[in-house]
């Protein structure tokens, strides 16, 4: 059996952070565990997000379970399997979430976790050029930049936006959220910008550091209530590694509370129903799922020539081909919405409660993705930020190669309802505001005839998804249903802590990789520090 002094499970986006962080210094010993493989050729180009959405070699391809508000639909809850985990496969948006949600995480007595404490972890890992010194990080490994903003129809939205009363703020991760932008993204040079790229590329001579990928970890290793490594499988075969110090899980929102539980670590009567041993009661494990239920709302638009269904298909393909190859640039290198906005749902608010993010195309279910409509238009999705709304996950089976049922419980909070229909009203406001004219808007989905908010949210209920941001399914804090504490320990087992986006315990506002890779970084001082004490 092997023993490192460290062992991170799963290579994702906090993942990659921590094994960097972790064995920075060549005297630790760090083991990094990876199910999937080590690329694919459509993680390096934005584009290929698309591609692999659906794609079985580099995804994790969830499904949740049917439930009331989604009529009985089972929704995708795509997750990259693969180095640089989700962030090798998402939409590269670039958004850290607004000062409050994280002084709220504070003020549930996660000391360590206010704006203040998390603001130099967001500045030191990124290098973006834009914004304030204050707020923005000009050296991190990863690399953020601001689309091309020359485009008729992003001018017109801006301008739209303001009509309604939505102003214009060029860095949301600055001082304040406000208002319409365009998307901050994970993209330099044409190429993404996930973890895997700027937090494991550049060590790969760092000897200390074992990268095994295609290894499945199945259970980690308790000998009475501490961890001492962990058990996976590649190939088929069985392996067993050893931590002297820690162990970190950082296998993501759906694995992590899916591996404590193989683990025998969550809810005894659960566990004792699918034979396994029950090792420690943790009764929060796999609770307070969280995720953004998103209409898309449609928009046709008449005016020719502005949306990439026009421009990026046939001859228009083939330009933009040329125009990636030549400058890295155009609907090949795009960010997954290129613009959007952060508003307030009704007066009163301290802060926006409600993401608008367009994206400049209709797209249509296809066998391989989605892929690109015949219909000229825009798609515009609308939804809160902090829904209240909470689901679980949990496994139905001892064997750690059966998916977890996944329940989000959408709508189950009044409040995610009303303020669902509000975005989508908001939506509606920017997208026939006057200066939207000249692009010869018409409204597609959910349609003109849906007024009042029982008729949006019956469209809801037929066509909303999620934007893939599970969180919260291994909670950090000091209450019952709490699985780790502000220092990332799981309660009551030493040796082991989880780091990911399943611990943050309400939705940041806006996406989650940032927070996550931000969480990675936390979690790596919180480890060296226990160290060094
Ligand atoms: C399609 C999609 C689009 C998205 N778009 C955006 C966006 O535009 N902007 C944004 O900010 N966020 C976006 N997100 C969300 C964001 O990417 C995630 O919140 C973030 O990556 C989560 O990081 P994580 O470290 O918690 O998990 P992940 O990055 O998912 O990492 C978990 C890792 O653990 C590995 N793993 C799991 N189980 C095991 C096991 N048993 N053994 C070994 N390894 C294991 C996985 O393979 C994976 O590599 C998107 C997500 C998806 C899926």
């Amino acid at each position: 059996m092997r023993t490192y002094d460290y062992i991170v499970v799963g290579a994702g986006s906090a993942g990659a952070v921590v094994a960097n962080r972790l064995s920075a210094d060549a005297r630790d010993k760090v083991l990094l565990l990876e199910a999937g493989p080590a690329s694919h050729p459509w993680a390096r180009i934005p584009i290929g997000y698309a591609k692999l959405l659906n794609n079985p070699a580099a995804n994790w391809l969830y499904t949740s379970e049917p439930e009331a508000n989604t009529n009985g639909r089972q929704l995708p809850v795509p997750r990259g399997r693969l180095l640089g985990g989700s962030s090798s496969l998402n939409g590269m948006a670039f958004v850290r979430g607004q000062a409050q949600d994280f002084d709220t995480w504070a003020q549930m007595g996660n000391q360590g976790w206010s704006y203040a404490d998390v603001l130099p972890m967001f500045k030191r890992m990124e290098s973006y050029a834009g914004g304030d010194d204050e707020f923005r990080g000009r050296e991190g490994p990863l690399r953020v930049t601001n689309p091309e903003p020359r485009d008729p129809l992003y001018a017109a939205l801006i301008k739209a936006a303001g009509e309604v009363g939505i102003a214009h703020n060029p860095d949301y991760n600055g001082a304040s959220q406000d208002g319409i932008a365009m998307s901050q993204a994970t993209i330099a040079s044409g190429r993404r910008m996930s973890t895997a790229r700027c937090y494991l590329e550049p060590i790969r001579e760092r000897r200390n550091l074992h990268i095994e990928t295609g290894a499945l970890t199945e259970a980690v290793v308790l000998e009475g209530k501490r961890c001492t490594g962990v058990r996976y499988s590649i190939g088929g075969n069985a392996f067993e590694a050893r931590a002297t110090r820690e162990v970190v899980m950082s296998a993501g929102t759906i694995n992590s509370p899916q591996l404590l539980e193989l683990s025998g670590i969550g809810q005894p009567e659960r566990l004792r129903d699918l034979g396994i041993e029950v090792r420690h009661a943790l009764p929060g494990v796999g609770e307070n799922l969280r995720d953004h239920y998103a209409p898309r709302t449609r928009w046709a638009i008449g005016a020719k020539g502005i949306t990439f269904n026009d421009r990026g298909r046939g001859l228009g393909l083939v330009w933009q081909a040329l125009r990636y190859a030549t400058s890295g640039r155009g609907m090949l290198g795009m960010v997954a919405a290129p613009i959007r906005a952060f508003v307030r749902s009704r007066e009163g608010l301290s802060a926006p409660d409600v993401l608008l993010g367009w994206v400049p195309m209709l797209t249509e279910p296809g066998p391989k993705g989605p892929k690109i409509s015949r219909q000229s238009g825009v798609t515009c999705y609308a939804h809160p930020m902090r829904p209240e709304s909470k689901g679980h996950i949990h496994i139905v089976s001892a064997d750690p190669r059966k998916a977890p049922a996944i329940n989000f419980n959408f709508l189950s909070s009044p409040i995610d309802a009303e303020i669902t229909a509000r975005a989508v009203r908001i939506a509606r406001s920017v997208m026939t505001a006057p200066a939207m004219a000249p692009m010869r808007v018409s409204e597609i989905a959910p349609g003109v005839a849906r007024n009042t908010d029982d008729e949006i949210l019956e469209w809801v209920k037929q066509a909303a998804e999620t934007t893939y941001h599970p969180v919260g399914t291994c909670k950090m804090g000091s209450d019952a249903m709490a699985v780790v504490d502000a220092q990332l320990r799981v309660h009551g087992i030493e040796g082991l802590r989880v780091a990911d986006a399943s611990i943050m315990p309400t939705l940041t506002s806006g996406n989650t990789n940032a927070p996550s890779i931000m969480i990675g970084e936390k979690a790596a001082d919180m480890v060296l520090r226990g160290r060094d004490c």
